[in-house]
């Protein structure tokens, strides 16, 4: 009977205290960052509290009482649903579930790391966060995060993306954001690319380097990444921690799990506290990553690479396409990068994570986002419908083998403000 309930949630009081980091718990350690001169310098570019968490052994890490509260503001915890419309017009006997990250303030998952990181920098005295952004939602969480506790932003933006996306970009300066189009002439790593081609689409890899040299050339900013890296997924954990709380109060628990990756930030946070159980408690579960074929990292080598243009970071050993690897444009920017997160990337190395790409026109994916958006109402981001195609295309391998499965998937984002992309891609008047 309570498997039927359409909303499930937990009551505020019940936001986890603590992030989970999987480090501990892998099947083999994470090999650690590379490049002596890259890693001394972190120090003075990074949120120190970040960095320590990066390498901590620690399984459970305490959410400071200030972030608890910064999450409440920001609407946490979010409803798991279960998909019963879906269902329904699908014709499936699987059951689907989907976290609601699309309930966020800016419209992503992106707040719940920024929030964090906003605040361990203004404990620690900083007075500016320097960061890029490719699709434009990081860049949102992050002006947002930095407007709630008070401190500047400055904003590095692919610019292919900023050039269409002007209402997010007016979000951003609305709470407060300097936004500047990546390649810039702010920087040194900027101005040689402008120099040859004023109009340069710029990439996620550049806006990257950019952020890092604005970073490093003042004393009192410091740089903030949204994906990636280990302290981001630590932060999203939130997500799949709430999620295991809500399927343990329907008594429910996912037999498949879904989420689009780009960097694997939403991905990881929903995920990764099930890879847990499936490594510590003996639990299956088949967990897929949603890809575009113009990005499909987790297809690419498993290697040490650089996450930025210019080889300002470190080298991290991660699944790539080379740092310097061109990508089409497309919709669902956030997916286009790279590389993926070590810790996933690991996981992906060891056989626990499977992975889909879709084509670079996006149709499939959007008609799918527009069928979760007729039967449950939410219009997702372009990157969770990749979320949504991949749990519809599960759901109807179940239709046809019979199977019950517990489907359960992350909708990422909301697309309030990609409308211009449902367009194009649907070709709307
Ligand atoms: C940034 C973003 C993504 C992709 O980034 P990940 O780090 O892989 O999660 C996916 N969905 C939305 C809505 C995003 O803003």
């Amino acid at each position: 009977m309570k498997k039927n309930l359409r909303e499930i949630n937990i009551s505020t009081e019940d936001i986890p205290t603590s992030w989970y980091n999987i480090l501990p718990d892998l099947p083999t350690p994470l090999p650690p960052p590379k490049g002596d001169e890259q890693l001394k310098l972190l120090p003075e570019m990074m949120i120190l509290e970040c960095l320590k968490q990066e390498s901590s052994p620690d399984r459970w890490i305490e959410i400071p009482d200030g972030i608890r509260q910064l999450y409440l503001q920001a609407g946490r915890p979010r409803p798991l649903f279960r998909a019963l419309n879906l269902e329904k017009a699908l014709g499936t006997p699987a059951r689907l579930y989907y976290k609601s990250e699309f309930y966020s303030p800016t419209g992503s998952h992106k707040v719940n790391t920024a929030l964090a990181q906003a605040y361990y920098a203004r404990e620690q005295g900083c007075e500016r966060l320097t960061t890029e952004t490719g699709a434009g939602q990081w860049g949102t969480a992050l002006a947002y995060a930095t407007s709630i506790v008070g401190l500047k932003c400055t904003v590095f933006w692919v610019r292919a993306v900023y050039q269409w996306k002007h209402s997010r970009r007016n979000l951003m300066q609305i709470y407060g954001a300097e936004v500047n189009a990546s390649p810039s002439d702010k920087t040194e790593v900027g101005k040689l690319l402008v120099k040859d081609n004023p109009d340069h689409p710029g990439s996620l890899a550049i806006a990257i380097s950019e952020g890092l040299e604005d970073a490093k050339n003042d004393p009192k900013a410091v740089y903030s990444l949204g994906s990636v890296l280990n302290h981001v997924l630590i932060h999203q954990s939130i997500i799949g921690l709430e999620t295991q709380l809500q399927f343990e109060m329907i008594d429910e628990y996912p037999d498949v799990m879904i989420s689009c990756l780009g960097g694997g930030s939403n991905f990881g946070g929903f995920v990764i506290p099930f890879v847990g159980d499936v490594l510590t408690k003996g639990k299956k579960i088949q967990f897929i990553a949603a890809q575009s074929e113009a990005a499909p990292n987790l297809q690419g080598t498993y290697r040490y690479n650089f996450a930025d243009y210019a080889k300002l970071t470190p080298q991290l050993k991660m699944y790539t396409l080379g740092h310097m690897f061109e990508m089409p444009p497309i919709r669902g920017d956030g997916l286009r990068y790279h590389g993926c997160a070590p810790i996933i990337s690991l996981l992906r190395d060891e056989g626990y994570i499977d992975t889909v790409a879709y084509p670079v026109d996006e149709k499939y994916v959007f008609e799918k986002g527009k069928l979760f958006t007729q039967t449950e109402g939410f219009l997702p981001a372009p990157e969770s419908a990749y979320s949504i195609a991949c749990a519809i295309d599960e759901a109807n391998k179940c239709k046809e083998s019979g199977e019950e499965k517990v489907i359960a998937f992350n909708v990422s984002g909301h697309g309030f403000m990609d409308m211009v992309g449902f367009r194009k891609v649907l070709g709307l008047e």
